[in-house]
C-alpha cells in the first residue's frame, strides 16, 4: 500500500468517526519552543492547556515533522528520519481512553478490504504505563490481548507532560512485532531499542494536572483534569515500511527513489556494503527533508533553522562523495525526491523552481569551502597523527578547528566527522573556548562603535552574562550558530 494511501485511509477513517480534518501546519513550528513541528499536536497545544478553546471536539492531521534531535541516528536505524509524517487523532475534552484504544485497535487491525490497515492481530504488542490499570483493562476489552502483549513501564518511556504546570498523564504505545529475524521474543520485557519490536503509535491521554518542579521521573499532581484530552501519533513512515515489506523506513516508495538515484549516480549497488547504504540512507532522508523545509520557507544560514537545512544538505553532499560522486548530485536527487512527495504535498512541485535553486546553490557555495578546507583538515589531521605517535589518541588541537571554521567556512560538525573519519578527535573543548572569545570580541567592538568608545559598564554587564557556562549543541541541537 502506497504511502499516499496510508494517509488518506488515516484521515478517512477519523473523518468517519466524526473528526474534523485540519491540514498540516507549516515545519515552521508554530510553537516557539521548538524550531520545528516535532508532533503532530505541536499546533494544538494552546487548546490541550486549556489556553484556548478548540473549535472542535475531535480532530485529526497528518503533521509534517522534522526532529532534528534524530539526525545521528539516521540510516543506522531502521525507524528515524528528519523528516517524517505523524497521523494523530485528538480528542479536547471529548473520548478519551475507551475511544482512543478503540479507534487504533479498529484502524490497525481492519481488513484493507474495509479500509483498515489490516495488520495480523497476533502482531501487536502494546505497553501502557504500570500504574495505568484501567489502560491495560481496556486493551484485554477490546483488542483480547493476553497479559504477556500488555507490558507495563514506568515513566520515563510512559508518561507525558510539558515539564512545566499543565496537562499531563500517562501513555499507552503500539509495537508491531517483526519476527524472530529480528530479534529475540518479547516476553517478558520486549526490547525497546532493538528493531524487532518497531513502534508504530503513540497514545497520550492527558488525565492529569502537573505542578510546576520535579523531575521527569517524579513531579507533583494537582488533580485530574475537568476536561480530559487525548493525543495520538502514529508514524507514517514506519506503517508504510510494514505495509509496503521492506526492511526500514527508507526503502518505502517515498523515500526509496533517490537510494535508486545514488546508486546509478555513484555505480554502486544499495546492499553491497554497510557504510554505503548508510550513506544511501543519509541521501534520501537528507534530500527529501530540506525538499520539505525549503517548501516551507526555510533557507540555508548559519542560524537556527537555516543551519540545520544547511547541514541536512551539507551531509547529503558529503555523503555522495564518500559514495564516490564528486560532481554535483542535488541538480539528479532533488527531482526525484520531488516525484516522490509531490502525490501528498502538490505545492512541491508547484514551487520546484525555487525550491531547488535554493539547493544547488547551497552545493555549490559548500563545494567551494570543501575544496579550499580539505587539504588543511587532511595536513592538520595528518600532523595530529605524527603527534600522538603509534598508539596514542590523535587529537585535532582546537586553535585548527577554530582556524578551518574562521578562515575557511568549515563548520565544526563537519571537522568532527571528517576527522572522526580517519580516527582523529577534535578538542572541542578549545574550540569553544575561541569561538566564546570571538563572540564576544565582536560584541565589545559593536558596544565600541556605537558608543564612540568602550562603555566599561555595559561591557562589564555583558562580560558577566557570557560567562554563564554555555553549552555546546553544535553536535546535537538546531539552535547551534557555529
Ligand atoms: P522512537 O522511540 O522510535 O524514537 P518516539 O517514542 O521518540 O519513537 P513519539 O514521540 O512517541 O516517538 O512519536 C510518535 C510516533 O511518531 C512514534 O510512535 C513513531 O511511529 C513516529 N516517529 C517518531 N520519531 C520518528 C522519526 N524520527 N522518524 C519516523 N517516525 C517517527
Ligand atoms: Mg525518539
Ligand atoms: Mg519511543
Ligand atoms: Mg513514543
Amino acid at each position: 500500500m502506497r504511502t499516499a494511501e496510508i494517509r488518506k485511509r488515516w484521515l478517512d477513517y477519523f473523518a468517519a468517526q466524526d473528526h474534523t480534518v485540519v491540514p498540516s501546519a507549516s515545519l515552521i513550528s508554530p510553537d516557539p519552543s521548538t524550531l520545528f513541528t516535532i508532533a503532530g499536536m505541536v499546533p494544538f497545544i494552546p487548546y490541550m492547556t486549556g489556553e484556548q478553546t478548540a473549535p472542535w471536539q475531535r480532530a485529526t492531521s497528518v503533521q509534517k515533522c522534522v526532529r532534528t534531535l534524530d539526525i545521528e541516528d539516521v540510516g543506522k536505524t531502521t525507524r528515524h528520519g528528519t523528516f517524517f509524517q505523524m497521523n494523530g487523532n485528538f480528542s479536547f475534552g471529548d473520548y478519551f481512553k475507551e475511544g482512543a484504544i478503540t479507534y487504533a485497535w479498529d484502524l490497525i487491525t481492519r481488513s484493507q478490504d474495509e479500509g483498515g490497515y489490516g495488520i495480523p492481530e497476533d502482531k501487536i504488542w502494546v505497553t501502557v504505563f504500570h500504574e495505568d490499570d484501567e489502560a491495560r483493562r481496556l486493551w484485554k476489552k477490546i483488542a483480547g490481548l493476553p497479559d504477556e502483549r500488555i507490558q507495563g513501564l514506568g515513566m520515563g518511556p510512559n508518561y507525558w507532560s510539558t515539564g512545566a504546570r499543565g496537562p499531563a498523564g500517562p501513555c499507552s504505545e503500539i509495537f508491531y512485532d517483526r519476527g524472530p529475524a529480528y530479534g529475540p521474543d518479547g516476553g517478558p520485557a520486549i526490547d525497546l531499542a532493538g528493531d524487532r519490536f518497531l513502534e508504530i503509535w503513540n497514545l497520550v491521554f492527558m488525565q492529569y494536572e502537573r505542578g510546576d518542579g520535579g523531575t521527569k521521573e517524579s513531579f507533583p499532581i494537582l488533580g485530574e483534569l475537568t476536561k480530559k484530552n487525548i493525543d495520538t501519533g502514529m508514524g507514517l513512515e514506519r506503517v508504510a515500511f510494514v505495509l509496503q515489506g521492506v526492511d526500514n523506513m527508507y526503502e518505502i516508495d517515498e523515500v526509496f527513489p533517490v537510494i535508486a538515484a545514488a546508486q546509478e549516480l555513484s555505480g554502486k549497488r544499495y546492499g553491497a556494503d554497510t557504510d554505503d547504504d548508510v550513506r544511501m540512507r543519509v541521501v534520501a532522508d537528507h534530500v527529501r527533508s530540506a525538499l520539505m523545509i525549503i517548501s516551507d520557507g526555510v533557507r540555508p544560514s548559519n542560524e537556527g533553522r537555516g543551519y540545520v537545512l544547511r547541514r541536512l544538505l551539507r551531509r547529503s553532499v558529503r555523503a555522495m562523495r564518500l559514495l564516490g560522486v564528486e560532481d554535483p548530485s542535488l541538480p539528479q536527487l532533488f527531482p526525484v525526491s520531488r516525484d516522490a512527495m509531490q502525490a501528498s504535498y502538490p505545492e512541491v512541485g508547484a514551487d520546484f523552481e525555487r525550491i531547488s535553486q535554493i539547493a544547488y546553490a547551497e552545493e555549490e557555495a559548500f563545494r567551494r569551502t570543501l575544496t579550499s578546507g580539505t587539504t588543511i583538515l587532511d595536513t592538520a589531521v595528518a600532523a595530529a597523527k605524527t603527534t600522538a605517535g603509534a598508539g596514542g589518541t590523535p587529537v585535532l588541537p582546537g586553535d585548527q578547528a577554530f582556524a578551518l571554521h574562521d578562515t575557511y567556512g568549515f563548520p565544526i560538525d563537519l571537522t568532527l566527522e571528517m576527522a572522526a573519519e580517519q580516527g582523529v578527535q577534535v578538542d572541542e573543548k578549545a574550540f569553544r573556548a575561541l569561538m566564546q572569545e570571538q563572540r564576544t570580541r565582536a560584541r565589545a567592538d559593536a558596544l565600541a562603535k556605537r558608543t564612540g568608545g568602550v562603555d566599561t559598564a555595559a561591557y562589564e554587564a555583558l562580560q558577566s552574562e557570557l560567562a554563564r557556562p554555555v553549552e555546546f549543541l553544535g553536535y546535537t541541537d538546531a539552535t547551534a550558530s557555529v
